[in-house]
């Protein structure tokens, strides 16, 4: 092969004059191949550029541009050929470049599953709705594409390609020592850098499908054939809709009707039949465990066994309900996908949590809700899984809930970043207004039914905001988790039909609304509000018991390790 005879002392450097080396002094009929790289890597440039952070775009733009640059040695010969190779992915080059300019977010692992996952029919209207935009912007693309490809010179002096591939790869080779992960070997560092850009983030996202996909699988034998032999009273013979809300880094003290010193919940403190927990606590620090936690009634020191059960869906699919999942969460993992596939149907709207621009709020999920209710059927228990108070926090909410200013709607700047706290927690406050209007609107339209009904809102657990001097944000910091991490706002609104039928269960959950309680508590306390039973529910977790027992309130840490919420701070 040509490149295995080529003589050693053809590559060596020392027969180019260093001064000579630089890309800069490098002959111009490289630059028609170099403007066709450079389409590759432009994604970068956008993506950071958007963000205002003009520096970190450049570096990123010349770090994709030496790694598409390192084969140029082995192509020396035939250039063109590597341009023939690299076709695919010059030609994709404007869909990554057209997501990144609409979402203000990149490719990601967790956009491959989002497309996959999300209901067909909106990534097909999105696409309609850019077909023109894309289509001459295609025919423009080309022609340039073509043009430049003619003035490619098929050949590369070898030392020029020898200096180019050495620096490229050196450049490859140090780029992980910005960002060091010392949790990992040198390798999968590299793997990390070279995973933050296009098309590397694509095939990273197509290997996390496949993994979710065999998580998947690896257990659904086992879920399969898991029956809670559950039934409801058959005394209860009014219409019923049972509204499961789960909520996103909302935390506690945050609410106007927890007592903080701020309304940020005039709608729900107006409710009645509303009851509010003030000792709940979350089952994970973060979403991908707390949430099946959650839906499973599972306790963080068993997190394992809610792979091999249903939860609180098919409870509900035994007794005869009709059951919809409607959320705008990227499960990545899968975690949550294992249970949100026990409902009879899905809706998953098209959101990458990372993602500034174009993004779903909360409302919509309430839009697709009203929809579920004009549905025949007598009986529908529904889980809306919401993006609730997720960071970017000013891209929750809509500009009407821009309440309390500034807020990152006007300051940019970075979750860590202290000097901007004040706009920080503005901007988390307002989520929590929004998520107020949310869950009441939930409840409006459920409780217009007349219907024995419920509605039950569960954050999946809290966040920080720069509570104390350890200056902690965001909900990542697991070992161990902060107290505002653990402790989770909890509501139930039952309509009076259902208080009328179980006046002794309501009383129970009066009783125990400041019990000590957690996530564990939530499936056997809500089937059994509504007079679902089946063998093994346990009335000791059950708050609308009179023999409910004050939970142990156990959460998940980081590496699985499981804290007490009495020892956190
Ligand atoms: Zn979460």
């Amino acid at each position: 092969m040509n490149l295995i005879r080529v003589p050693l002392k053809r590559v060596s450097l020392s027969f180019v004059p260093l001064f000579r080396l630089p890309l800069i002094s490098m002959s111009l009929s490289f630059m028609p191949f170099l403007l066709i790289i450079s389409f590759i890597s432009s994604s970068e440039l956008i993506y950071h550029f958007l963000l205002k952070d003009y520096l970190r775009g450049l570096i990123s733009f010349l770090f994709s541009l030496f790694v598409f640059l390192i084969p140029t040695y082995f192509f020396r010969n035939n250039l063109k050929l590597y341009l023939i190779i690299l076709l695919p992915i010059i030609l994709l080059a404007p869909f990554n470049l057209g997501y990144v300019a609409y979402f203000n977010s990149k490719l990601s692992e967790a956009t491959v599953l989002m497309i996959l996952n999300t209901n067909r029919n909106e990534t097909l209207e999105l696409i309609r709705n850019y077909i023109l935009f894309l289509s001459i912007f295609m025919v423009v693309y080309l022609a340039v594409l073509y043009f430049l490809y003619t003035k490619v010179k098929k050949t590369i002096k070898t030392g020029y390609a020898a200096y180019i591939s050495v620096i490229s790869l050196a450049v490859l080779a140090i780029s992980p020592f910005s960002k060091y992960d010392h949790n990992v070997n040198y390798i999968k560092n590299i793997k990390i850098s070279l995973c933050s850009i296009y098309p590397y983030n694509i095939a990273e996202g197509l290997q996390n499908v496949w993994d979710q996909d065999n998580f998947i699988k690896e257990t659904k034998k086992e879920r399969d054939n898991f029956t809670f032999n559950s039934r409801q009273d058959p005394s209860i013979a009014d219409k019923q809709v049972h509204v499961l809300i789960i909520g996103e880094s909302s935390r506690y003290d945050h609410w106007g009707i927890n007592g903080y010193s701020r309304n940020t919940s005039p709608l729900l403190s107006k409710r009645e039949n509303l009851i509010t927990f003030s000792n709940t606590v979350a089952g994970g620090f973060m979403t991908e465990w707390a949430v099946p936690l959650l839906l499973t009634g599972v306790g963080a020191d068993n997190y394992h066994s809610n792979l091999y059960r249903k939860g609180i869906a098919g409870a509900f699919n035994e007794a005869g309900f009709a059951t919809y999942w409607v959320t705008n969460q990227t499960d990545y993992l899968g975690y949550i996908r294992i249970h949100s596939l026990e409902t009879q149907k899905g809706c998953y709207m098209l959101t990458d949590f990372r993602s500034t621009k174009n993004v779903h709020r909360d409302m919509e999920l309430v839009d697709t809700l009203k929809k579920i209710l004009a549905e025949p059927g007598d009986k529908k228990f529904i889980v809306l899984h919401t993006l609730g108070s997720h960071y970017s926090y000013s891209s929750r909410y809509p500009d009407q809930y821009d309440v309390l200013k500034p807020s990152n709607k006007t300051i940019t700047s970075k979750i860590t970043d202290k000097t901007y706290e004040n706009a920080l927690i503005n901007s988390y406050d307002n989520t929590i207004l929004y998520t107020d209007a949310v869950i009441d609107s939930v409840i409006r339209m459920v409780s217009r039914l007349n219907n024995f009904s419920s509605v039950t809102y569960m954050s999946d657990h809290g966040e920080d905001l720069f509570d104390d001097n350890r200056n902690l944000t965001s909900h990542h910091y697991g070992s161990p988790p902060s107290k505002h991490d653990a402790h989770i706002p909890f509501f139930i609104w039952y309509s009076l039909k259902l208080k009328n039928t179980f006046p002794d269960k309501i009383s129970h959950l009066l009783q125990h609304k400041d019990a000590k309680a957690s996530s564990e508590n939530l499936l056997t306390s809500i089937t059994s509000m509504v007079g679902i039973h089946y063998p093994g529910q346990d009335s000791l977790k059950d708050l609308t018991s009179i023999y409910f027992q004050n939970s142990k309130q156990l959460i998940m840490g980081d590496k699985m390790k499981v804290y007490h919420y009495a020892d956190l701070k």
